[in-house]
Order: C-alpha cells, then sequence, then structure tokens
C-alpha cells in the first residue's frame, strides 16, 4: 500500500462534529453582528505582495517571515496567501467604489488566513479569523461599539466572564514618528549589551525590542522612552474619550503600555481581549484604527477601525466553558431508517419523504443485518429509528421506535409517517 500522503504541517482537516461547534459559533457571529448594521464581505485568498508588504509594513515579523509568496508561473506575478483580511477588505471597499469619498460602509468577514508560523498549540498556518471593519468611520464612538459587538458575542457564546479587555493609545503617524526615533537612539546608545538580531531591529522595527521575548532585551527596554511621553493633546483628548465611552457602557478595561500591535497601520485605541490559558496570555482578539491605511493602499484619506477575531481559540474558549467536547452529542440525524435486506427501495424512498418534510435522516447505504442497522441506529444519537422490516413493507407500514427515553414503538401508515415523525421532533424529547 502506498504511504499515506498527509496534510500540511500546521494546517487542520475539520471532521463534522467540529464543524458543527464551528457552524454554531459562525451563526452567532451572523447574527450578533447583523445586529449592528454590518453586512458579509468575502474577499479573495489570494492577493498581489506588494498589497501587504506595502500596508502590514516591510519590517514586521509577518512580512518579513510569515507570508505565504510565490510567483504565479503563468504570468509572472508575486502572489500572496492572506494573512490577514483588514488590508484585503479595504482593497476590495476602496476598489469596488463603496466606500467612496464621505461614504461610509460596515462589513464583517469569516476565513481561513495563512501566515508561515512555527506551528504550536494555539498557532497554526492557515487559521480562521472572524473580524469586522468600519470603513469611514472617524471614531471614538465607532471604536467603542466594536468593543461592544465583541462583548455582546462573548455573551452570546458564554465566555464573557473569561476575557479581559487591554487597551492602548497609539497616537497619530507623527507622534509615533518621533516616539521611534527617540527608541533608536536610546537602543544605539546600548547597542553593545545587545545580540545580531536586536541590534538590526533597531534599524527596521524599533518597537518590536519593546516586546522582546528576550530576557535581556526586555531588560534594556524596561527604561527606553515611552509612547505616552510623544502623545500630544489632540491623541490624548481622542482616547480619553474612547475610555470614557467603554465605561459609560460598563466595559471594564486595563491600560497596557507594552500593547502595541505588530501591524504598522494601528493609531490611536488599539486593544486586545486576552484570556487565560495553559498558564499564557493568549489573544483571542486584537483590534483598533487604522486611519491612514486607505490612503497608505492608494485610495483616498478615509478612516477606519475593525478587530479580528481567532476562530480557533474561540472554539477552545466555548468547548471550555460550555464544558462541550465537540467528538460527543451532536446526533448524526434525527430518524435512523433501518430496513430488511429486501426492503431498500421502499427505505430510501422512505427516508426522502422524511427529508422532503424537513427532517433529518439518515440510513446505511451498505445493507448490513437488522442487529447491526439497530447498532447503528444507537450510535448515530439519533431520537427515534423508522424500521421497515418485510411485514412492515407488506402492510405499507413503518414501525417508530424511539431510541431515547421512555416512548414505546408503535406502528403507523407509511404516507403518515413523516407528519408523525415531524411533530414527534418538534415536541422534543
Ligand atoms: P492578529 O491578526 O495577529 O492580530 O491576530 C488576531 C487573532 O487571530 C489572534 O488574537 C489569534 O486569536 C488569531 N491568530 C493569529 N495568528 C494565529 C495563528 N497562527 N494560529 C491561530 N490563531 C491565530
Amino acid at each position: 500500500m502506498a504511504d499515506l500522503i498527509r496534510s500540511v504541517r500546521g494546517m487542520n482537516d475539520f471532521l463534522p462534529a467540529q464543524s458543527a461547534l464551528w457552524r454554531r459559533i459562525e451563526g452567532a457571529a451572523h447574527a450578533c453582528f447583523a445586529r449592528y448594521g454590518y453586512g458579509e464581505i468575502r474577499t479573495p485568498i489570494l492577493e498581489r505582495t506588494e498589497l501587504f508588504r506595502r500596508q502590514l509594513g516591510e519590517h514586521t515579523d509577518l512580512v518579513e517571515k510569515e507570508m505565504y509568496t510565490f510567483v504565479d508561473a503563468l504570468n509572472g506575478e508575486s502572489l500572496t496567501l492572506r494573512p490577514e483580511a483588514t488590508v484585503p477588505t479595504m482593497r476590495a471597499l476602496l476598489e469596488r467604489g463603496v466606500a467612496a469619498r464621505g461614504k461610509k460602509q460596515r462589513v464583517y468577514y469569516v476565513g481561513p488566513m495563512f501566515r508561515h508560523e512555527r506551528p504550536q498549540q494555539g498557532r497554526y498556518r492557515q487559521f480562521h479569523q472572524i473580524g469586522a471593519e468600519a470603513a469611514g468611520y472617524a471614531g471614538p464612538l465607532a471604536d467603542v461599539e466594536q468593543v461592544l459587538m465583541c462583548r455582546r458575542l462573548w455573551e452570546e457564546l458564554g465566555i464573557a466572564g473569561k476575557l479581559r479587555l487591554k487597551v492602548n493609545n497609539l497616537g497619530d503617524a507623527e507622534e509615533r514618528r518621533s516616539h521611534r526615533e527617540a527608541l533608536v537612539s536610546y537602543f544605539r546608545d546600548r547597542q553593545d549589551e545587545l545580540d545580531e538580531g536586536a541590534r538590526r531591529r533597531i534599524e527596521t522595527n524599533p518597537l518590536r525590542l519593546l516586546d522582546s521575548k528576550d530576557a535581556q532585551v526586555r531588560a534594556i527596554a524596561e527604561d527606553a522612552p515611552k509612547l505616552e511621553e510623544h502623545l500630544g493633546e489632540e491623541s490624548r483628548a481622542i482616547f480619553a474619550e474612547f475610555e470614557s465611552g467603554l465605561a459609560r457602557q460598563s466595559v471594564a478595561c486595563e491600560r497596557s503600555h507594552t500593547l502595541v500591535r505588530g501591524l504598522d497601520y494601528y493609531c490611536y485605541a488599539v486593544y486586545e481581549w486576552v484570556f487565560d490559558a495553559r498558564g499564557k496570555e493568549l489573544t483571542l482578539c486584537g483590534g483598533g484604527r487604522y486611519d491612514g491605511l486607505a490612503g497608505q493602499i492608494g485610495g483616498h484619506p478615509l478612516p477606519g477601525c475593525g478587530f479580528a477575531i481567532g476562530m480557533e481559540r474561540l472554539a477552545e474558549l466555548v468547548v471550555r466553558a460550555t464544558e462541550e467536547e465537540p467528538e460527543q452529542g451532536v446526533a448524526e440525524c434525527e430518524v435512523f431508517v433501518v430496513y430488511g435486506k429486501a426492503c431498500s427501495g421502499e427505505a430510501l424512498a422512505l427516508a426522502e419523504a422524511l427529508r422532503s418534510a424537513g427532517i433529518c435522516a439518515a440510513m446505511d447505504t451498505d445493507p448490513s443485518s437488522f442487529k447491526s442497522m439497530m447498532r447503528k441506529a444507537d450510535a448515530s444519537g439519533a431520537p427515534c429509528a423508522a424500521i421497515l422490516g418485510e411485514d412492515e413493507a407488506a402492510a405499507k407500514e413503518v414501525s417508530v421506535k424511539p431510541l431515547r427515553g421512555q416512548g414505546e414503538q408503535f406502528r403507523i401508515a407509511q404516507d403518515k409517517a413523516a407528519q408523525k415523525l415531524k411533530e414527534m421532533l418538534d415536541s422534543g424529547p
């Protein structure tokens, strides 16, 4: 036998039980975001590489190390599997003219993203995000409303108690530039204490030294100039309005000066919803304002804000919070049709009639013994079995056997079975 060709590292398959949980989570997000007037947007998985390179920042980890980039052999174009969806969403809104000057557009998306990270628990190379973007909204009320959207989703999924909100003020582009210059000069003065990688970072992305994993770098970063010291009155006032807006809606948050978000396009209020898992603090959702992004993409200047939630982590939290194991408790069907070998045609017709009545019906399409089919009916988790033996077929009847709870088995005419079963299922266990 040939060796099994396995999936790409860091990329997962979702089997039906897990997909059912994901559908539930996605359904909650669709319903929640629609209530805030957000419509769904779907953009391509592939974009031109330059779109990300320019907007995410040449020297971010994401662009330097993590993008799946390749040359399209058919026309020599450099393409990239999207590592995030804010940039493609803004590209689409600008390109399609829906976020024209002065126009506003609120959209959300659900879908896979790709980053060539070192696979580990909770980090994948294909992962999924649910996110929302408000294009054309100057904030900070729109930012507050997006935090409320997240909080409502957490409440609906029963995980609100597990999450904490961290916020920070990144100021405007000029303030960040002046902070960056101060950082570069501070780290240059101490470069003898840094290793080569950190020294290189001074010139390319000094902000990343602030949340470095290296203890030595972190110790030096402790005394580095703070962005806070470079913020002007206007950006302080905008952020204060964001914070008081949250307080007015009883959203608790903590200020975190080390929260910088990895990407170049953020400004003013940024935030992360975090939770504790396996002794570490993990981020479930990150968001913030990106007023300069549209102009950088090549559109007209357009303010905007948004957030992205990691689906894998969200599903993990939902499972933990509700003790809902994805492998358990999800019935394959509502009625399992069990039949005698000679009645397979009638059984298939019965299953079709049940489906026409809106019932989820399954049967073993590889006929086996009656006993084995009953075992499969039991294992399917279905609340009842519809039995079509030769006896029943001759009388144009069907036996209904409740598989869970107390009910007694009974026989009913085949043409009345769908309606009766529908009533039974609708009235619950
Ligand atoms: P980011 O776009 O980096 O701000 O990420 C937003 C959220 O997406 C994170 O908080 C995670 O929940 C999730 N996420 C980011 N990268 C990965 C990954 N490689 N694997 C799984 N989830 C991820």
